[in-house]
């Protein structure tokens, strides 16, 4: 396992401006999957000084004092917090990170303790010794995918785990009892790669809920000639799939305008 820089901070918990999440917890600073898309997270630690480089970024830093500022921080919300998300700006399950992982279900634990459920979303794999127990079955576990094309992965995705891995993962946790989810955002254009999209859905139709979004901040995307037509088509097609196949659905907002 690669060894960890830690760093410490002075708060944890955040409330997140997004539909899906009351509360968020980002317990490491920077991730080694080294996204290519860009990575909206790096783009912002880096424009406001946090990080220096991709490089830099792709060096993940622990926070070591992340369990005692959970205590102090149940304590000022308490009763407030609705749900947590790990992670927005960094991968809770980073792959060849066993850490992170440990201490993202350490955190996920008192969470649970406290009767808040956690949304959790990585690219990497859950450890194998989640289990279908009172707390664990509150969350509702993740993974993002946006292609089965590994040579898509190498480049957009270098560091992450391959895609047959987190799909096998996360259906171990299902067949398991726990709630999945799947995140296929951001999703690329054709001019990134010509992939079937049934042929993902259909790799992950075991998963209670699918999210489908657009790629944004892209050059390649905007160079795509009328994208909002693509992303129209295929929202639709992840609407009707979902519909047959009895999975809940959510759009991201913008993806069909
Ligand atoms: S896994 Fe998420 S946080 Fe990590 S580099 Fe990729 S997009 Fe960024």
């Amino acid at each position: 396992m690669a060894s960890l820089q830690k760093i410490r901070r002075k708060s944890l918990l955040y409330k997140s401006k997004v539909a899906f999440a009351d509360f968020c917890i980002n317990h490491v600073e920077g991730c080694s999957h080294g996204c290519r898309y860009p990575c909206y997270a790096m783009m912002m630690k880096k424009r406001c000084g946090v990080i220096s480089s991709y490089e830099d970024w792709c060096r993940p830093k622990i926070v070591e004092n992340a369990p005692e500022l959970l205590e102090r921080e149940l304590s000022r919300y308490q009763g407030r917090i609705k749900s947590v998300h790990l992670c927005f700006s960094t991968d809770p399950f980073m792959f060849g990170y066993d850490e992170i992982g440990q201490l993202s279900l350490r955190l996920m634990r008192r969470l649970n303790s406290e009767n808040i459920p956690c949304t959790v979303l990585t690219k990497g794999v859950y450890p194998g010794e989640i289990t279908l127990d009172e707390g664990m079955c509150r969350n509702e576990f993740g993974i993002t995918l946006v292609s089965l094309d590994e040579g898509f992965r190498r480049e957009y995705e270098p560091n992450a785990t391959r895609f047959e891995e987190r799909i096998n993962s996360l259906r171990y946790l299902h067949e398991k009892g726990l709630k999945t989810w799947v995140s296929m955002e951001p999703y690329p254009t054709p001019n990134i790669i010509r992939q079937d999209l049934l042929k993902i859905l259909e790799a992950v139709s075991f998963a209670d809920e699918i999210i489908f979004g657009r790629l944004n901040y892209s050059p390649r995307t905007r160079a795509f000639p009328h994208p909002e037509v693509f992303y129209k088509d295929q929202a639709k097609a992840v609407v009707s799939f979902c519909k047959r196949n009895n999975i809940s659905y959510y759009i991201k907002d913008g993806t069909l305008t």
